[in-house]
């Protein structure tokens, strides 16, 4: 805990004004109870009323003239307001995660900005249901896909928000204004969703529960009532009925008087997963992206405050949202890794989750069809409940997946980066006239050097993750530092072909086009989503079958459904299994699950190829059979020999200067004075530590600041958080800070990706 004798508080909690504080003294009768994150009661102002404020900062020394400030009248009880549970919320985030008091509160507070109400648009049929499918028919027969796809979905829905059938369906504004004008539908300006698609069915749509779903919504809520606020891992595969589950728990939470969050991401937000939403909890429900204004989500953060909706749905920062009482927060695919920001705080939205439940009361429920090493080692030790969806309810069998070995490709003469198997499903597909996706995963990737002979890869024979490949010939183990030469001979079998995987997306793209001239070729990856609606355009142009082939990066093998997509090919799994963090395996034992299933979605059945050099390791082999309780028990036996997380905490410290050896030297300072602590810690026999590094970060270099990384490693997270102080506190030391070149540091506690 951070001592001092003044306090700078926030007497108005606003996103705007924690950025200007008011300094106080802090009476020594009150030094022991007030922290960071602490209600207080001040004298503010000429009159000094007393106002109720929070403190945001501690100081040991005054920051204006001493004799000016006055002094902290009091600590408030927990009155347990929005705000103050919001402040609870960022002084836990800031003592977890780090950084500062007034950054975490920067994350929790929506910021305040006058504009408007949300302008929110609906569609509205004019056409009967008949009149709908005719022209639908024509349309498809004239090829107007995006116009086909708008009349079969108004076919059984007479209203539909028209964000949702942009952002959502693909469809284009021009498409619905033509419309429009064809008198198929009215487009009405409303203030929000009144009324939102009340549809032929009308609310009343939902399906009996199947047994195994009731278990789960009957556990939770008489949990629920016997006072039991817990974490529940809710694991099944896509189509196992998960969001029926949530939804049914939605309402049992609203019936008790609460509010409920759902954390889907953003990729995954589906047309169809939100009307459902919609059709079930009509105006209670409010949608949370990326493409609101500040304006409109502050808009959505007052009603949510006055009570005037119950759910909300949203990526990561929906958590935020102010709600009074919490009841349930349901995370859907809990093991993605954007649930873990990279701003500052570097919070994990489920840990936050967690924590924010506690302040409520709240239970928690997380979805997965694969779940995280972290959630699931968790569920087997019974900190959290858990449940299993068993059966498939809807959509067609599961594919059937090939695994191609591209050592075995190289000895049969094939150099091209598609497998025979793979060139022989795409030709079949080709003809008939069937999708295929290809995917190559670029994130994480960071240069690894693998033998295209024998699929040897070399590793960091201290930490047991790939080596990346340096300037000057160097390989480099970005945990602790160790530097061997560049090979130019597999030390293994001798072959010369050992080299890092290079090819991009581009030049999958180029190969396809020579291979298959009548193919047509769409290119999704970052270079072409830079545009604003790129995203959107290529995957509605593939969607309405313009291209045959999707090239991309991981992001397509993500949350879109594409019914006759048949075939998908992993071009090379290696990659992400060979990322230099303790994740990887298990970042492409979910990838792969994920693309298998995006295959044969609609009624035909479809495929997957694997393309590895490393056919027997088991991240791909359990992929293949879809095993998640196999995968995941070698997984964890690597966990628990390494040290690494869920085993273990890691801290990741990232040094940064603008000068190379003042970089290397104050990182070598942070280690060595943690190292220091290890010793001690180890002689006094409590909280052992262990450090690795420092080393060059995997982009040793951004900006011209340089970047030295190193990690602590330890079952104490007191300790680790401990550490972090410690080091915190040298940094603004004079002896480390002084008038010399500037150094700054990040932490990363449990990181999902190396610095
Ligand atoms: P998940 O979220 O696990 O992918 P969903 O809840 O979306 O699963 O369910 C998959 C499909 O099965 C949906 O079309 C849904 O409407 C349907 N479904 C869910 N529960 C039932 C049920 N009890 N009876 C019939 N159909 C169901
Ligand atoms: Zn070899
Ligand atoms: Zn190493």
């Amino acid at each position: 805990m951070i001592r001092g004798e003044y306090a700078n508080v926030i007497v108005d909690i606003s996103h705007e004004k924690v950025d200007r504080p008011f300094m106080y003294r802090i009476p020594s009768e009150l030094s022991d109870r007030v922290e960071e994150g602490s209600c207080v009661t001040v004298p503010f102002g000429r009159g000094n009323t007393l106002r109720k404020a929070y403190v945001v900062q501690i100081k040991e020394e005054p920051e204006i003239e001493p004799e000016k400030i006055k002094s902290i009248a009091g600590i408030s009880e927990k009155d347990q307001g929005v705000d103050e549970l919001m402040m609870r919320l960022a002084a836990w985030m800031r003592r977890r995660y780090g950084s500062t008091m007034i950054a975490a509160l920067k994350t929790v507070l929506p910021a305040r900005e006058k504009v408007g109400k949300l302008k929110k648009r609906e569609v509205i049929r004019l056409w009967s249901a008949e009149e709908c499918e005719n022209a639908a028919e024509t349309c498809e027969q004239k090829h107007q896909s995006a116009k086909a796809r708008v009349l079969r979905e108004l076919q059984t829905e007479e209203l539909l928000p028209e964000d949702l059938l942009i952002r959502k369906l693909h469809i284009s504004r021009p498409t619905l204004l033509s419309l429009e004008k064809q008198g198929a539908v009215e487009i009405r300006e409303i203030e929000y969703y009144r009324n939102p698609v009340s549809g032929k069915e009308g609310k009343g749509v939902r399906h009996p529960l199947s047994e195994e779903q009731q278990a789960v919504v009957d556990g939770v809520l008489s949990d629920f009532d016997a006072g039991i606020k817990k974490t529940y891992l809710l694991h099944g595969i896509t189509g196992a009925g998960k969001t029926e589950v949530y939804m049914d728990l939605i309402e049992g939470c609203i019936e008790r008087g609460r509010q409920a969050i759902v954390l889907i991401p953003e990729i995954a937000l589906t047309y169809q997963t939100l009307l459902r939403f919609y059709k079930r909890f009509g105006d209670r429900v409010s949608v949370l992206n990326s493409t609101l204004s500040a304006g409109e989500k502050y808009d959505q953060c007052m009603r949510a405050r006055n009570g005037e909706i119950d759910v909300i749905i949203g990526p990561r920062s929906a958590l935020f949202t102010p709600f009074p009482k919490v009841g349930l927060i349901v995370i859907d695919e809990e093991h993605e890794t954007t649930y873990k920001s990279e701003g500052n705080p570097r919070y994990h939205a489920r840990e936050t989750a967690i924590y924010l439940a506690g302040l409520h009361g709240a239970s928690v429920v997380l979805g997965s069809a694969t779940p995280s090493v972290d959630t699931y080692y968790k569920a087997q030790n019974g900190e959290y409940g858990y449940f299993r969806l068993t059966k498939r309810l809807t959509g067609g069998a599961l594919p059937e997946v090939h695994i191609s070995d591209m050592r075995e490709e190289l000895r049969a003469g094939n150099k091209s980066m598609f497998s025979r198997k793979l060139q022989e499903l795409m030709e079949e597909r080709l003809s008939k006239k069937e999708q295929i996706m290809l995917f190559l995963n670029r994130r994480g990737y960071a240069g690894f050097i693998s033998c295209r002979s024998c699929g040897e890869v070399l590793k960091c024979p201290h930490c047991d993750v790939s080596l990346s490949e340096h300037r000057g010939g160097k390989l480099i183990c970005h945990y602790c530092g160790y530097e061997t030469p560049t090979v130019k001979l597999c030390p293994k079998c001798g072959s010369k072909y050992i080299s890092g995987f290079r090819a991009g997306t581009q030049q999958v793209e180029e190969k396809l086009r020579q291979m298959y001239p009548q193919a047509r070729v769409l290119r999704m990856d970052a270079d072409t989503t830079k545009t604003k609606d790129s995203y959107e355009t290529i995957l509605e142009a593939f969607s309405s079958g313009e291209a045959d082939i999707l090239v991309g990066t991981q992001m397509i093998v993500k949350g879109h459904d594409f019914p006759n997509v048949t075939l998908v090919g992993a071009l090379a799994a290696d990659m992400s299994l060979f990322a230099s963090d303790f994740r990887s395996a298990e970042r492409t034992f979910e990838l792969l699950t994920q693309a298998a299933g995006r295959a044969g979605r609609g009624e035909k059945k479809g495929e997957v190829v694997i393309q590895t050099y490393q056919p027997e390791h088991y991240g791909i082999v359990t992929a293949a059979a879809q095993d998640y309780e196999a995968f995941y028990e070698e997984e964890m036996e690597y966990r628990d020999l390494g040290g690494y997380p869920p085993a273990a905490h890691l801290m990741a410290v990232l040094v940064t200067a603008p000068n190379e050896d003042r970089a290397e030297e104050a990182a070598k300072t942070l280690a060595d004075l943690t190292r220091k602590r290890a010793e001690r810690n180890l002689q006094e026999g409590r909280g052992r530590l262990f450090v690795i590094g420092p080393a060059e970060a995997t982009i040793a270099k951004i900006n011209d600041v340089y970047r030295r990384v190193f990690y602590i490693k330890g079952s104490d997270l007191q300790e680790i958080l401990n550490v972090r102080e410690v080091l915190e506190a040298e940094l603004e030391s004079p002896a480390f800070a002084g008038d010399r070149i500037p150094v700054t540091a990040a932490f990363d506690l449990d990181p999902m990706y190396g610095f």
